[in-house]
């Protein structure tokens, strides 16, 4: 498949443009079309018996796979600059399959303590019973990472800025380390999205993105990617999805496909707003501290300097204590920001958080109430100004 793509010496916002795209297959149409299939015929019988040929990037049965599946996965694999993608149904069935296909019972996995909610839950009410063992680690851990690498340890999985808190990792050390010791790294590189960051490229084996935030960027599908350059991985990894019974059906893959076709466009204003809004709550004297990597004040921005080419839409702001009825009254006055899980969309929205209850492994010592910001495609006036009402809503007495 890599080898067809013929598009990899081009510049990412023009690979948004071309990957996975094939008219001349499709009536010269410029998007692939839909397909709704579950059988696949076969005219003959030697053909049909070899359909397990078909498996890994072929389509022999719809559950594996279905031409517009394809043409999303090559898109995803183009972005990401990895030679194999794999596209399932959520970021969290990409996570699952990927922590099933690389571990076994008696194995060991390494898991940032700052990680996304729904990991940490997956390690314990699943590969807690397959007896796969779950050590947390402190994400400021750098090469410092080896003391915890043990013999059965199979994956280290990262998230760099992580969630809610956004602390940087170094990505390449711990990659650099965990490659000498043949463990496997993992990069769910969801907040930067591949525009901002190809996690391949800095030495990390397998890359994930939650495609359900900004490469869908609409707020109306839910999805997952896989990519990774070693071959061996890549099956592991389609095996696992396939025994799962995890596929995306045709009507969302299309429309990954369309979102991904405005992806740095819509990066690079999401990147905009998202560090005028940092920069203008960071002066509010109601903020005690922004947490946003591309901050010069963030403890990460080095790192962040180092490794990424931009940041995306999502901080967050760390307020000074306030009771807690001031800080609701000020969420639900907002005219703009919405409350919801997820972000990536193309809206703004705020949500309430504490990181406290999710930590094993580290302290998060901060009182004041955190909450969390996407900077959505709007107008960034309009969003100041309905912060500033909010905020004012903060210091009245
Ligand atoms: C939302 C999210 C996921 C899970 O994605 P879904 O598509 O909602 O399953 C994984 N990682 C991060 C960092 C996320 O924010």
């Amino acid at each position: 498949m890599n080898e067809k793509r013929g598009i990899d010496d081009l510049r990412p916002d023009t690979i948004a443009t071309h990957a996975g795209r094939d008219p001349a297959h499709h009536a010269g149409a410029v998007n692939p079309p839909i397909y709704h299939a579950s059988t696949i015929l076969f005219d003959r019988v030697e053909a049909y018996r070899r359909r397990q040929e078909l498996f890994y990037d072929g389509v022999g049965y719809g559950l594996y796979g279905t031409p517009t599946m394809l043409a999303l996965a090559e898109a995803v694999a183009a972005l990401e600059g990895a030679k194999r993608a794999v596209v399932l149904s959520s970021g969290t069935a990409a996570i699952a399959a990927v922590f099933i296909a690389l571990t076994e019972a008696g194995t060991h996995v390494l898991v940032p303590d700052n990680v996304y909610g729904p990991v940490r839950a997956f390690c314990t009410s699943v590969l807690e019973r397959f007896g796969v063992e779950t050590t947390y680690y402190d994400p400021a851990l750098g090469a410092g990472i080896n003391a915890m690498i043990r013999p059965e340890t199979r994956l280290v999985y990262m998230e760099s800025p992580g969630s809610l808190t956004f602390e940087m990792q170094d990505i390449r050390a711990i990659a650099s380390v965990a490659r000498a010791r043949g463990v496997a790294t993992v990069h769910d590189g969801s907040w930067a999205s591949p525009m901002f960051l190809r996690s391949l490229a800095i030495g990390v084996d397998v890359a994930i993105q939650s495609g359900t935030k900004y490469l869908g960027g609409h707020s109306d599908i839910i999805f997952g990617t896989v990519a990774t350059d070693d071959e061996g991985i890549f099956r592991r990894i389609k095996e696992a999805a396939g025994r799962l019974g995890n596929r995306l059906g045709g009507e969302d893959c299309f429309l990954a496909l369309r979102g991904i076709r405005t992806l740095p466009v819509r990066m690079a204003r999401h990147q905009e707003t998202g560090l005028r809004l940092a920069r203008w709550l960071a002066a509010q004297p109601q903020v005690k501290r922004v947490l946003h990597p591309a901050l010069a004040s963030d403890p990460g921005h080095d790192l962040w300097l180092r490794d990424f080419t931009g940041a995306s839409g999502l901080f967050g702001v760390l307020l000074h204590p306030v009771p807690d009825e001031k800080l609701v009254r000020m969420i639900e006055s907002l005219r703009l920001f919405k409350m919801g899980s997820s972000w990536g969309g193309f809206e703004s929205l705020i949500v309430p958080a504490d990181p406290r209850p999710l930590r094993t492994a580290t302290t998060w010592r901060d009182d004041g109430p955190l909450v969390r910001i996407h900077a959505g495609l709007e107008d960034v006036r309009d969003l100041e100004d309905d912060l500033t009402r909010g905020l004012a809503l903060l210091a009245a007495g």
